[in-house]
């Protein structure tokens, strides 16, 4: 399929795009990047797939991405090779009111290039699932002295919830510090939507597992728990995880060590307890990029986190020994659907003035997201 001669007025289908040579949609992208210059910024999430984070202006974890893009002063236009709550993100904090402001009102627009690029996690709890929880467990506990605090990797509505409810949101960076936070202004945390980053966290904070009860959205009484559990409760754990951490085991790190004597094991937070546990570190995506950056040459690491991450690593560190921890792949497969053929469409798009796949946070959900990401920046 040949670029479209003159731009149109009405937005191309995508159908075109399926059969156009790759060859063709790169050269059709970096067409689009410098025709559009410093208006636009593509963001590629350190999971992305190669192909994709070839044509991004910046790579990063989805906070680091968002804040980066919001902060400039020349972005009119995010494209997010990311995941749909990523995409939220970057639209509450590029277009929060002060950045509205000094553009004169004028927003950024922000794309998705496929709106099925969701994340499994976050859809584990959705708004009205978390709303009910609230009101059951205000039956039996005070819900006044509950924190609720999610994840970054949850929807924007969820959030807001945070923001409404005195709550607050967390990255995987700064969890022990955000529930630190939480414990100095109430007696309990509501965490949601990941229960290994929410248990692992607390348990290095000394919080025992009698004390986190899981709340389950389809147990149809107190989210299948008593009401003593919750009495007793320091952190409620919402019933969700990441469908690509969850699949590494205990028994991986086990065969590792067996295998490769002096070999070390880097995990996400967002593994299970029982990998957690067990390695020499685990931490957020950054951590993890740092700690092989630091480390000297012949140093032996099995890294539990997506695939991707870990192949580019492997890459861009010839020096050292890297192994992917599980032995089925575990990659982010719903971020994986951005592909060339996503982001050709979707840039070619916006560059003739018909964006497709444009995320709009609602103006009352942007406002208490903020509040609650704004309480999570005031944590150091
Ligand atoms: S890796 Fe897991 S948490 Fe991250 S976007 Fe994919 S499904 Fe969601």
């Amino acid at each position: 399929m040949p670029a479209p001669a003159a731009p149109a007025e009405t937005t191309y289908p995508l159908a075109p795009y399926k059969t156009v040579p790759t060859q063709d949609l790169q050269f059709r992208i970096e067409t689009v990047r410098r025709q559009m210059g410093n208006r636009l910024m593509i963001l590629g999430h350190h999971y992305q797939q190669d192909e994709v984070i070839a044509h991004a202006d910046l790579r990063g974890d989805s906070y680091q991405l968002s804040q980066m893009a919001a902060d400039s002063e020349t972005c009119e236009a995010i494209v997010f090779c990311g995941v749909h709550f990523m995409a939220e993100t970057a639209d509450i904090l590029a277009n929060r009111p002060e950045r509205l402001e000094s553009r004169g009102g004028k927003r950024v627009t922000v794309v998705l290039p496929d709106m099925a690029a969701g994340c499994s996690m976050a859809d584990m709890a959705a708004i009205n699932q978390v709303e009910a929880a609230w009101a059951d467990m205000a039956e039996v506990i005070d819900t006044e002295r509950v924190i609720p605090v999610t994840y970054i990797n949850s929807a924007a509505s969820l959030k807001a919830f945070c923001g409404r409810h005195g709550g607050i949101v967390c990255t995987s960076s700064n969890a022990a510090a955000v529930l630190q936070w939480a414990f100095e202004r109430g007696d309990r945390v509501f965490f949601f939507p990941d229960q290994h980053l929410g248990r692992n966290t607390a348990l290095k904070m000394g919080i025992t597992t009698d004390q986190m009860p899981v709340w389950d959205p389809y147990q149809l009484e107190l989210g299948g728990n008593t009401e003593t559990a919750l009495e007793n409760s320091r952190v409620i754990l919402w019933k969700g995880h990441c469908s690509v951490h969850q699949m590494f085991r205990p028994e991986h790190v086990e065969q590792f060590r067996a295998k490769h004597p002096g070999i070390k094991i880097l995990v996400h937070p967002e593994c299970p307890r029982e990998v957690n546990d067990i390695a020499d570190v685990s931490g957020s995506t950054g951590k993890i990029i740092q700690t092989v950056k630091n480390s000297p040459p012949g140093s032996k690491w099995a890294i539990g986190t997506e695939l991707h991450l870990v192949n580019r690593l492997k890459a861009e560190h010839p020096e050292q020994e890297i192994h992917f921890l599980s032995p089925v792949v575990c990659m982010c497969a719903t971020m994986y659907r951005i592909d060339l053929q996503h982001l050709c469409w979707s840039l070619e798009n916006l560059r003739d003035g018909h964006p497709v796949n444009v995320i709009e946070v609602d103006p009352e959900v942007t406002h208490w997201s903020l509040v609650a990401l704004e309480r999570m920046l005031s944590v150091k």
